[in-house]
């Protein structure tokens, strides 16, 4: 097998034996970017590595082969000593880890190379200033030598020369590069002075960080496979760091948090690396680089176009600068905020570079959800107390207890606590705290910094460079002018403006993304699968109907019978042994239903509204304490005993499994009549106003063709009795829920006394389970950890199971009736997964909660590309 790809060999689309960086390293060389030389060492021999333990006999043959092209294209030779080649050792999974796995810059230098490096820039300041870089890196990488040991150095080192390390003289790099040794000599290491060694031992360090713990967890969070490898890309250095025409920076094609176009990014002159992403000086926006480099700046805009429209997505750009010359260091598809990625995707299809379809499939459906999570209220923003501002790096209205390091965080979430990680800056080491915590706060560094790329990745809400943040990790405090707040103190975050407050915020809904709106009027329009909302409430109904749900799919009416004086009425229906007594309660119940369906029909207007009939257990009605016993007894003139006694008769040992649903309708038909008849009159008042309503009334826990049978002619009469009466005709549906095994079964036969279908996932998967969905949570957890289940089935249908029963019936059901019109009402209709299987067995629409409408419109859309 090839272990080594000159870029020139390589391709995009080769990011799994090349990696991200290599394939796009090789793409930009393809496309004639001005790329320093390199090649690629596959994933492949990473994989090979770890489990072998050693390096494959053919590479180092192929590698020398590589470097002696490396040295022909550039005039250089890799461990000269007066033309010495140097190089960078980059690490490049298949999927971007930022951050994550290490990097190496200027390896080739040793103590008479940087010398003779020296004489050939004529920087002897530069050379040295690359030779001390590479031991710092070097030693890190390599030896794991804990990078702060040479920070220490430099620190100290600082305040003795009373200037930062760019600016040290020759003869202070010199003696630092010396102390450098000294940490190496006190790990009991040397660092090898063969060019050839420094990179054999660099490959190696990099493919062992493939399984270094941060990249561990990294990857576990992500859900990446661990098996994959990285590449490791051996390149010709450029030098950002080679003076005040030198630079490095990092660029983005749109802006990464908001999706606005226009370049977004940062760079530092006469800087090396690093130095930007580290946070570690606070760089310049990219936009002065206009003023600063002119042609560099019109160069770089021109590249950034042509990536742009050569991949067909945001890019996140690494440039360098050398001398006023431009390199391309690295190019990938730019992580974003979701409000940023749907920005993004609804302005390229209108800037014609991509298509509706393409911009649909780039969004996932869980994005469209966390949009419309809460902000904070204006109220709250202006009676907020501000303690501090930086820059809006990751948008969210976050609030948690501070927290000044990873563990401590961790510790706070444990005990149930939210938290917002505070730090000076973040690294990957902080990965773990950062996953947890509501909000990350950091005092350095900019908007390409390790946290604001890490928080925007995960969705985490993300301030950076806020100043003025005097961390103390000792005291534990954090002061800002002269306000001091300790460990634990609740804030509240902002990453859109940036301002960090006092306290707990008020929040509110997000107001409505005219791109979301966009966006989802595309997915209507390539939809098969219509999308219904679940909803009972004036409030629900209403979100439903904003979210342009097509109808709802599932409005219960339990309600209707259990608010305070409501259930009096209701049990005396149950409990009262004279016929008037149960008339007149239901004539009050009557009234009640009726202006509720009223107000619901105002809202659904002429769109589909399925109202079910009663469906809970009947012991959810009666009275348990004695007290209301003896209440109801004295309105009924009843003996309390005896009613109690009734009551008793009642019970029931298993009431899911009991007396409800349209066995309540068998036993009290009057109930069921009063609905219809609530149902009906409230369509003739609006029908009267113009409003052409439709009933649909839907019969629950249907398992026996012959309880639709019965209850479906009791309704008709009601309804055409009171139909008659108002003088007017209009259309009306019985229908049915399909929630219980045997109604599949034998949908053929149910489907001769309904007029549509719908499915009751919930039900129908705690029956056909046989477990119960209140109790399941207990044993569930273990089921999904051990692998017994791939999924919860309350949240993704059980296509093997439950879906079969379903596949079933609409073909039973279709048999008898070819235009039976069939939903699904459950909390699955509403889960982007389980939405293409209802695809493929023919449903009509899903329906589901008001606030996933949204979410389930992008997903049908989706399963209909
Ligand atoms: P990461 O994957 O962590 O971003 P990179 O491999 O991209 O690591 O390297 C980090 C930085 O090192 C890059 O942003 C770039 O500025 C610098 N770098 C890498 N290779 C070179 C090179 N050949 N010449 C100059 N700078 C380089
Ligand atoms: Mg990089
Ligand atoms: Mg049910």
């Amino acid at each position: 097998t090839k272990h080594v790809y000159d870029f020139l060999e390589g391709n995009g689309e080769m990011r799994d034996e090349l990696g991200g960086k290599g394939a796009n390293l090789a793409e930009m060389t393809k496309l004639g970017l001005p790329v320093p030389p390199g090649f690629t060492i596959t994933t492949g021999t990473c994989m090979a590595y770890l489990n072998d333990n050693r390096l494959p006999e053919r590479l180092k043959e192929e590698v020398d082969a590589a470097i002696k092209t490396l040295e022909s294209k550039l005039n250089k030779t890799f461990g000269s000593q007066d033309n010495c080649l140097l190089v960078s050792v980059r690490s490049g999974s298949k999927f971007s880890m930022p951050g994550m796995m290490d990097t190496i810059l200027n390896l080739g230098l040793n103590d008479q190379s940087v010398v003779g490096f020296a004489k050939l820039t004529g920087d002897e300041h530069f050379a040295y200033d690359c030779y001390r870089r590479l031991l710092q890196m070097f030693g890190d990488v390599v030896y794991s030598i804990p990078k702060q040991r040479f920070e220490l150095k430099i620190k100290a080192m600082e305040e003795s020369a009373g200037v930062l390390v760019d600016q040290f003289s020759i003869e202070q790099l010199k003696e630092l590069i010396v102390e450098f040794k000294a940490v190496y000599q006190k790990e009991g290491k040397e660092f090898p002075q063969s060019a050839r060694e420094q990179l054999d031992v660099a490959i190696e360090a990099v493919f062992r960080s493939w399984n270094n713990p941060r990249a561990f967890t990294y990857r576990n969070l992500q859900n990446i496979d661990h098996d994959l490898g990285t590449a490791v890309n051996i390149q010709a250095m450029v030098f950002g760091n080679s003076g005040e025409n030198s630079g490095t920076g990092v660029v983005f094609s749109r802006n990464p948090s908001t999706g606005e176009s226009g370049f977004f990014g940062e760079y530092l002159i006469n800087a090396q690396g690093e130095d930007v992403v580290a946070g570690i000086r606070t760089p310049e926006k990219i936009s002065t680089l206009e003023d600063a480099m002119p042609e560099v700046y019109q160069e770089l805009s021109g590249l950034i176009t042509t990536l742009e429209n050569h991949y067909h997505d945001m890019q996140d750009i690494e440039f360098t600068i050398e001398h006023n010359k431009l390199y391309m260091l690295q190019t990938r598809n730019g992580k974003r905020t979701d409000k940023a990625a749907i920005r993004i995707a609804v302005e390229m299809v209108e800037e014609g570079l991509l298509t509706k379809e393409e911009a649909l499939l780039k969004i996932q459906p869980s994005m469209i959800e966390t949009l419309l999570h809460a902000v904070f209220s204006e109220a709250g923003l202006k009676d907020g107390e501000a303690f501090s501002k930086g820059l809006g790096a990751s948008p969210g209205a976050s609030i948690g207890r501070v927290c000044f390091d990873a563990v401590k965080a961790a510790e706070l979430h444990q005990s149930g606590e939210p938290v917002v990680l505070m730090r000076n800056e973040t690294s990957p080491e902080d990965i773990e705290g950062m996953i947890i915590s509501e909000a990350i706060v950091t005092n350095h560094g900019g908007m390409t910094s390790h946290a604001a790329v890490v928080a925007r990745g995960m969705g985490i809400c993300c301030v950076t460079g806020c100043e003025q943040l005097a961390i103390d990790e000792e005291a534990r405090t954090v002061t800002v002018n002269d306000v001091m707040i300790e460990e634990g103190t609740m804030i509240s975050v902002d990453g859109t403006s940036g301002v960090i407050y006092l306290g707990e915020l008020e929040k509110v809904l997000a107001e409505e993304d005219h791109n979301i709106k966009t966006l989802l009027t595309w997915a209507d329009e390539v939809a098969n699968l219509q999308v219904y909302g679940n909803a009972e409430t004036a409030r629900d109904l209403a979100v439903a109907m904003d979210f342009n749900a097509q109808g709802i799919g599932l409005a219960r009416t339990e309600h209707m019978f259990f608010g305070k004086e409501r259930i009096k009425e209701m049990r005396k229906v149950i409990l009262a042994e004279q016929d008037d007594e149960k008339r007149e309660a239901l004539n009050k119940l009557l009234a009640y239903q009726k202006a509720d369906f009223e107000e619901m029909y105002a809202i659904s207007q002429d769109k589909p509204m399925v109202i079910r009939l009663l469906d809970p257990p009947l012991h959810e009605f009666l009275p348990t304490n004695i007290n209301e016993i003896e209440e109801i007894a004295k309105e009924l003139k009843m003996n309390a005993s005896r009613l109690n006694k009734q009551i008793k008769g009642l019970h029931e040992t298993n009431p899911m499994l009991g007396h409800r649903g349209c066995r309540l309708g068998i036993t009290f038909p009057e109930i069921y009549e009063m609905q219809a008849q609530a149902i009906i009159e409230s369509a003739i008042t609006l029908r009267q106003k113009g409003i052409a309503i439709v009933p649909h009334i839907m019969i629950p826990l249907v398992s026996e063709q012959g309880e639709a049978a019965m209850i479906r002619p009791k309704l008709i009469a009601v309804i055409e009795e009171k139909l008659a009466a108002a003088n007017i005709q209009f259309e009306y549906q019985i229908g049915t829920m399909i929630e219980l095994p045997r109604a599949c079964l034998t949908a053929d036969k149910v489907a001769e006394s309904v007029d549509f279908f719908s499915f009751g996932t919930n039900d129908l998967t705690q029956m056909t389970y046989g477990f119960s969905r209140d109790d399941a949570g207990k044993f569930l957890g273990h089921y999904l950890t051990d692998g017994i289940m791939a999924h919860d089935p309350f949240t993704q249908v059980d296509e093997d199971g439950v879906g079969v029963l379903m596949d079933m019936a609409v073909k039973k059901g279709r048999q008898t009736k070819p235009d039976l019109r069939i939903g699904v009402c459950g909390e699955v209709g509403g889960s982007p997964e389980s939405i293409s299987f209802f695809e493929k067995i023919g449903l009509d629409y899903v329906s589901c909660s008001p606030y996933r409408v949204p979410v389930a419109r992008l997903a049908v859309a989706q399963s209909a590309l």
